[in-house]
């Protein structure tokens, strides 16, 4: 008896090179439809799925496949004589070989103005079904969900039979693939009945690259992405020059990524080890960049930078000037390429730069388990703030105080930026108290710390900080208030002339 091959591929890409192969090999092609079609205009003398099933496929296709003939087939352990007679008294031929690939669900949502019912129709029932009990039977069976994996595959089998070590991998490629495909489906259906929260997260995500390692030589790490990313990521992100991306390259971008968009204009944000060093907004890109670089120009050597302009010429000299190892902005003009790209080692990159409309789920694993959150994706504006201080904040003193407040919202807690105009001048990031969050950054400040402000992620426990501030001369502090002692800081500001005001948001970042 022939063995048999079951093709039904939405993919059609290589399929009868495949084919061919196979029927060279000496397998009988069985086939639906559409592949059906496709094999015999080739010239492939495969036979319909009817004549297995001795059911025509019904329902415009809704039911081809499914039916006890193909799915006996499939799952027959080939060494069990009892399954093996229960095929014979039925006249059902085995299946070796079952090659699906599904209909294209992810393609079909990602079109503009798609409906729900063409969605629906493109969800695969018979498909991830035939692969699944396939895959069940990897001991017998080999299971094609990859047309990557034709000619792997055809190499294997010329040799008699693949290998059960190789089917067991193709059957864990399967049920992975399934699970992404219904997980795909199930946050499409979340979407559209708007239940997104972190309750109803799944998480679905494909391949973008394998990484030369994690954030240490000695661990492995690869890239993943949403199925459907718009708007600013490292996913959606184009590099126009430099060396491979790494895991600290990318997370380094992604946090200098999140923090450009907190600004509509002109902005530059020079991040290391995910914390901002220096960050600066401008009339233009030039001044917004020189302000970020001035803000501290000793950290941000290596460091990487994001803008959400146009990179032009002038920009671009100013940035070939220190070693960076990553610019990321919507676009470089063709001359601040030219003038970039001298510089072997530097990564340009060009994203999109609107919010990513993908998840908006932040994500962090933990032995054992994973936390799913909202991203932080909290604002304050001028008419949300309380102002408990004798002295009142003018306007100008209020732009800066947010302009600060945005800052520190992105930067490691306990985190106290310093801030003057729309520059930073210092950043306390990720230290175990408060208080050594401002020694730091208004060390960094120095002298310039006098007359400018402050903000800090959360409330302040006692008014040591206020006391801080008030000996480097600080004019202002921002910070959400809502501490029991709040009293304590309010009264340190009003000996000293600081304005303080509440936000009553934390910004904690861990
Ligand atoms: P064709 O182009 O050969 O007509 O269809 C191939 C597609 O049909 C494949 O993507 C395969 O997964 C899918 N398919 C196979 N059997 C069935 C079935 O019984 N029901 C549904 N809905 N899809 C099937």
């Amino acid at each position: 008896m022939k063995k048999r091959a079951l093709l039904s591929v939405s993919d059609k890409s290589q399929l009868v090179e495949f084919a061919t192969e196979l029927d060279k090999l000496g397998y009988e092609l069985v086939s639906t439809g559409g592949t059906l079609k496709k094999l015999q205009s080739a010239g492939l003398p495969a036979i319909s799925i009817s004549e297995v099933t001795n059911f025509d496929e019904i329902m415009d296709g809704r039911v081809k496949t499914l039916h006890p003939n193909v799915h006996a087939g499939l799952l027959a352990k080939r060494d069990d004589e009892s399954h093996l007679q229960q095929l014979e008294e039925r006249d059902i031929s085995p299946i070796d070989i079952v090659v699906v690939n599904l209909y294209p669900f992810k393609q079909t949502i990602e079109q503009e103005g798609v409906t729900e019912e063409q969605a629906i129709e493109n969800i695969d029932i018979g498909g991830p079904t035939m692969l699944r009990s396939a895959a069940k039977n990897f001991q017998a069976v080999t299971v094609i969900v990859d047309p990557a994996d034709y000619m792997p595959a055809v190499e294997q089998l010329k040799s008699g039979n693949s290998s059960v070590e190789f089917r067991k991998q193709l059957a864990a490629k399967v049920f992975r693939h399934t699970a992404n495909y219904d997980a795909m489906i199930g946050n499409y259906f979340t979407t559209i009945t708007e239940q997104q929260d972190p309750e109803t997260y799944t998480a679905t995500y494909e391949k973008v690259q394998s990484l030369r390692y994690g954030e240490n030589p000695h661990q492995k790490a690869a890239f993943y992405k949403e199925p459907i990313v718009k708007g600013a990521s490292l996913a959606n992100a184009k590099q126009l020059h430099g060396k491979e991306l790494s895991y600290n390259n990318i997370q380094d971008a992604n946090a200098a990524l999140e923090i450009v968009l907190e600004f509509s204009e002109p902005a530059a944000v020079a991040v290391k080890h995910m914390n901002p060093c220096g960050v600066g907004i401008g009339q233009t890109i030039s001044q917004a960049y020189a302000k970020a670089y001035e803000a501290d120009p000793v950290s941000i050597f290596g460091g990487i930078v994001a803008l959400n302009r146009e990179v032009d010429a002038e920009t671009a000299n100013q940035l070939k000037e220190i070693f960076l190892e990553i610019v990321i902005a919507p676009s470089f003009s063709e001359e601040a390429i030219e003038i970039l790209t001298v510089k072997p080692n530097i990564r340009l990159l060009e994203t999109p730069i609107e919010t990513a409309t993908s998840n908006d789920k932040k994500v962090v694993s933990v032995l054992g388990g994973l936390l799913v959150q909202d991203k932080d994706f909290g604002t304050i504006t001028a008419d949300d703030v309380t102002i408990p201080t004798e002295r009142k904040p003018d306007e100008e003193e209020l732009a800066e105080l947010l302009f600060a407040w945005k800052v520190v919202k992105h930067v490691k807690s306990n985190a106290i930026v310093v801030a003057k105009g729309d520059q930073t001048l210092g950043v306390g990031a990720g230290q175990m108290n408060r208080v050594g969050a401002a020694a730091i950054a208004l060390e960094q400040a120095g002298d310039k710390a006098k007359g400018a402000v402050m903000s800090s992620d959360a409330f302040f426990p006692m008014p040591d900080t206020v006391e801080t501030a008030a000996k480097a001369g600080i004019k202002a502090i921002i910070q959400p208030g809502g501490s029991k002692r709040d009293q304590d800081s309010i009264d340190a500001c009003n000996e000293h002339g600081i304005v303080m005001v509440f936000t009553g948001m934390r910004h904690f970042k861990h």
